[in-house]
């Protein structure tokens, strides 16, 4: 089949906004990207990453052949290999029958708790759900995770906690439909740019008020109505303060309390503490700034939320999260349209494969893996003896890398993801990574953690594969093959298949299907008979338009905002809270706090934008500094500077810009030569398992003075 010459209609690859591209093709070679302005995602409009961001497809130094380590690899002696001349090419027989016999060899020697897979947010749903089935069914392990647990997890855990649901509530462009709305812990122009446009336009249109609370006068901070500059850490003093306002000055919703939540009387009373003035001195907010941000919430008419990283990313990221949650629930600005509760996720599918499975105590649809009637149902969709999948509730992430070694995991499996980039305090993940028996990377490029790997599998990129994306505003979208793949490279869910059938030879197990999927539609059909939001889903239906999540049957037109009648736990609960603050307070040896984050030319690792054009654009990790943080460390504009926390230290160039607060620095993360998380630290919250990416204390010096 002929596939030049052709503009195909497919889901932008990058953030989880999901907008719409055409990709304009000659002699198979994307030369444009286009979007239709009836696109219901976008209207049209793309970000510089969609628009121009494609070229990595043809980067020279993709990898389009099965790669095997020259030197056999052995615990505690893992090195990382960068160069070709390190690898030998390999047939995909050759390079999936090693796998398949080191992963058997391992599982039987030390069971299912060795083995260990990350999935990949980037891929399709259908790449992310034969992953976990293949490593549940056949490996029995729930040692199955992907970023999702390093951006939103305490997003998650708190809206399970409360409402019984995760996503977000509302559709992106009801913020429109807003007169009040908070924008938190989100540089959404930077890293939702189209979520952004439509903000923007929702104030200087339809008189929308914002209040932006953050640290960095981000840039919707320009259009805010109250920007409150709260210091890293103080989250749930500020959104407690406002509570404890809205409930002092009744602004509270009593009708939506007492229909539609529980657990009123003890949240009021925990909130009793949290004057605006105790939030003053935590978050040196203006106490008046508090309390005005509290009457305009409180007093509007369709309220909404929204945030991002900077909420979840800390040692209490699900009390944050919470915080928020209970503000919701207190005024009744959820269950419309045009409220609502608004996590926006980060990267193109981390909804999807969230919703797949991804991840150590769900099966696919948030159905937890320690429920005996769950086991069960999947012990039977997947034909799998009774009592056959691992009841215990797997390792996170950030547990995976620790457990490595001797009596804990012994091989990993990484499709898509860059650990060695992603995870907190990146020395500890290097020293660990290097004990392991055996590495896979599933990948386009070998990154910084593919260059451990033992075998490297050559992946088709999201222009050469079909399948689907599920976007932050839950709505389920086409993924089109528009070009032939390059070299040998093959799509995710065609390599887990034949290693899937492989496995199941070699350990003498069978399960549905036989891992001979025709195509990633029928594969979503499999998805739709064991999740029960993804029943309507078909590839027919999602032709020219997305569906929006819970879609119940084939007849059920989607679902645009959540919680209308009820909730899924039946009522809102609302949580008391206490207040916790920074796990690593600056001090006399570390006397500045960092706080991580994106740019809009790079996207997480890096793995796409750094090889793509977009890295002329912004080539190098920068460190933001207050200009009264900058006069007293004598560092001016452009200086080389050496950035040291007690777990690493990197030097990079600052800017000196009153975008960030005194006392803060800002470093983005997708910079392997100055890796931000060499200085982030491991200490995780311990009910979603994140990391506290966003505050750590560390050091500033001049370069040349180190
Ligand atoms: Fe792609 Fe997100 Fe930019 Fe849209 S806003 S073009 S989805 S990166």
């Amino acid at each position: 089949m002929s596939l030049s010459d052709r503009v195909v209609s497919t889901t932008c690859p990058f953030c989880g906004v999901g907008c719409n591209l055409q990709l304009h093709i000659q002699d198979d070679f994307i030369y444009r990207v286009t979007s239709p302005f009836d696109s219901v995602v976008n209207h049209g409009n793309l970000c510089v990453k969609g628009r121009f961001g494609y070229d990595f497809i043809y980067n020279q130094n993709r990898i389009t052949t099965p790669l095997i380590r020259r030197t056999p690899q052995k615990p505690g002696k893992r090195t990382q290999a960068f160069d070709l001349s390190e690898w030998r090419e390999a047939t995909w027989d050759e390079a999936l029958d090693l796998i398949a016999d080191r992963l058997t060899e391992i599982y039987q020697r030390d069971g299912s708790r060795a083995m260990a897979a990350y999935c990949c947010a980037k891929a399709t749903n259908e790449d992310n759900y034969l992953m976990e089935k293949l490593f549940r069914a056949l490996f029995r392990t729930n040692h199955i995770d992907h970023c999702t647990r390093l951006c939103h997890a305490a997003s998650v855990v708190a809206l399970q906690m409360a409402v019984g649901s995760s996503a977000m509530s509302n559709t992106a462009a009801e913020v429109i439909q807003n007169d009040v709305f908070i924008v938190t812990g989100s540089n959404t122009a930077e890293n939702h740019p189209i979520i952004a446009l439509q903000m923007k336009a929702a104030v200087q249109k339809h008189g929308a008020k914002l209040i932006v609370v953050d640290p960095r006068r981000v840039e919707m901070a320009n259009y805010a109505t109250l920007w409150l500059p709260e210091k890293p850490g103080s989250d749930i003093a500020v959104f407690s303060a406002m509570a404890h306002v809205i409930l002092k000055e009744k602004l509270y919703n009593q009708e939506f309390i007492d229909q539609r939540t529980e657990n009123f009387a003890e949240f009021a009373a925990s909130m009793e503490k949290f004057t605006p003035e105790h939030a003053e001195i935590v978050s040196g907010v203006d106490r008046n700034l508090i309390i005005e941000a509290a009457r305009l919430y409180g007093n509007a008419r369709n309220g909404a939320i929204y945030w991002s990283l900077g909420i979840p990313e800390h040692s209490h990221g699900t009390a944050n999260a919470l915080a928020l949650i209970n503000l919701a629930l207190l005024t009744g600005n959820i269950g419309r349209p045009g409220t609502g509760l608004n996590p926006l996720r980060g990267q193109n599918n981390v909804q999807g494969a969230s919703d797949m499975g991804a991840m150590p105590w769900h099966y696919p649809g948030y159905q937890r893996v320690d429920d005996e009637q769950n086991a069960r149902k999947f012990e039977q969709a997947w034909h799998i003896e009774p009592g056959g999948l691992n009841r215990t509730l797997g390792l996170t992430t950030t547990e995976i890398v620790s457990s490595i070694g001797p009596g804990g995991v012994r091989s990993l499996y990484i499709m898509g993801e860059n650990p060695m980039m992603s995870e907190p305090n990146l020395n500890h993940t290097r020293h660990k990574l290097e004990q392991l028996e055996f590495l896979v990377a599933q990948d386009i490029f070998i990154n910084e953690s593919g260059a451990f790997a033992d075998v490297f599998l050559p992946a088709a990129s999201w222009a050469e594969k079909d399948g689907t994306f599920t976007n932050t505003d839950r709505r389920v979208q086409r993924v089109r093959q528009a070009i032939q793949a390059r070299g040998q490279s093959r799509a995710d869910w065609q390599i887990v298949c034949d290693l899937a059938r492989r496995l199941e030879t070699r350990l003498k197990r069978s399960t549905s299907a036989g891992w001979n999927y025709q195509n990633p539609a029928e594969v979503m059909r499999e998805i739709g008979s064991v999740v029960p939001e993804y029943r309507g889903i078909t590839y027919e239906r999602i032709e020219n338009l997305g569906i929006q999540t819970p879609t119940w049957d084939e007849n059920h037109p989607g679902t645009p905002y959540l919680f209308a009648e009820t909730f899924p736990r039946g009522r809102g609960k609302f949580h008391p809270l206490e207040d916790a603050g920074m796990a690593e307070m600056p001090d006399e040896d570390y006397p500045l706090i960092l706080t991580t984050g994106r740019v809009l030319e790079h996207w997480h690792g890096g793995t796409l934008t750094r090889h793509s054009w977009l890295d002329d654009l912004f080539p190098e990790a920068l460190m933001e500094i207050h200009p009264a943080d900058a006069a007293h460390l004598k560092i001016n504009a452009g200086n080389a500077v050496r950035v040291t926390s007690r777990r690493g230290s990197i030097v990079l160039r600052a800017i000196v810009t009153q975008k960030t607060t005194p006392g803060v620095v800002f470093i983005p993360f997708h910079f392997a030569e100055a890796a931000a998380n060499l200085l982030t630290q491991d200490i995780l919250d311990p009910q979603a398992k994140i990391p506290e990416y966003k505050a750590c204390a560390v050091r500033v010096t001049p370069a040349d003075e180190s």
